[in-house]
């Protein structure tokens, strides 16, 4: 028989721990937006941090039949949206060691941020969870950006199905870097920018939220071979 778990009541259940902010070196920050922003980004590097060093989850952290209830029962409240590439090798949860129901996370093959469906998703957060902290996350090696340095290489930028569309789309966005000594790694810092920018250009409530200082969005890459996350737009 299994063991069920106790009933759970309403108002023994805390509200699962924010992710704690720890001092890193200024220079890794250049958030432009509120000061909540700022504190969550250092927090979330200092995880990064203790991910490098392969240091365990903190029982907090850690999925369990508790968390999952005080979750269900109290609702999500994500401090971070991140829009990550699919890649395996990028889950944010495990990169910035967060629990359940810390990030908001929306992933996509290039980590692009156009669509309604990305873009809808972070307005989403912003909006509604009232996400102060909006990442676009790039990464090294990444095949998607790969397979557009190549389309963009060969000229032959004609779509033939979903995926040669959306390489040749992130084909234009590193057009300008073709040229760069180490153009992979330029390649993945443009359409990070790129991703950044087009967050905060137009009329969205992202942009408008931005301009006003009340949500902050920046962009970093994962390094694949250190696990080093570093802010770069
Ligand atoms: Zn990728």
């Amino acid at each position: 028989m299994p063991a069920f778990l106790p009933p759970v009541t309403l108002i023994s259940l805390p509200r699962p721990p924010a992710i704690s902010p720890r001092r890193l070196p200024r220079a890794t920050l250049a958030v432009k937006g509120s000061a909540r922003a700022q504190e969550i980004l250092t927090g979330l590097l200092a995880s990064n941090n203790d991910y490098i060093a392969g240091a365990p989850l903190p029982q907090s952290r850690l999925a369990s039949p508790t968390l999952r209830e005080n979750l269900a029962i109290n609702g999500q409240h994500p401090e971070v949206a991140v829009i990550a590439c699919a890649d395996s090798r990028v889950a944010p949860e495990i990169i910035f060691r967060a629990g359940l129901g810390q990030l908001f996370t929306i992933r996509n093959a290039g980590n692009v941020a156009w669509g309604d469906a990305v873009v809808g998703s972070v307005e989403f957060a912003v909006t509604v969870l009232q996400v102060p902290l909006v990442i676009v996350l790039g990464h090294t090696m990444c095949g998607a950006v790969g397979a557009a340095i190549e389309t963009a290489t060969s000229g032959e930028m004609t779509a033939k199905s979903p995926l040669a569309n959306h390489v040749a789309r992130i084909a234009e966005v590193i057009k300008p870097v073709l040229g760069d000594e180490n153009v992979e790694s330029s390649a993945v810092v443009e359409n990070v920018k790129d991703g950044v920018q087009r967050l905060l250009g137009g009329g969205s409530q992202v942009a408008k939220l931005a301009k006003s200082k009340d949500i902050a969005v920046v962009g970093a890459i994962y390094d694949i071979v250190s696990g080093q996350v570093n802010v770069v737009a």
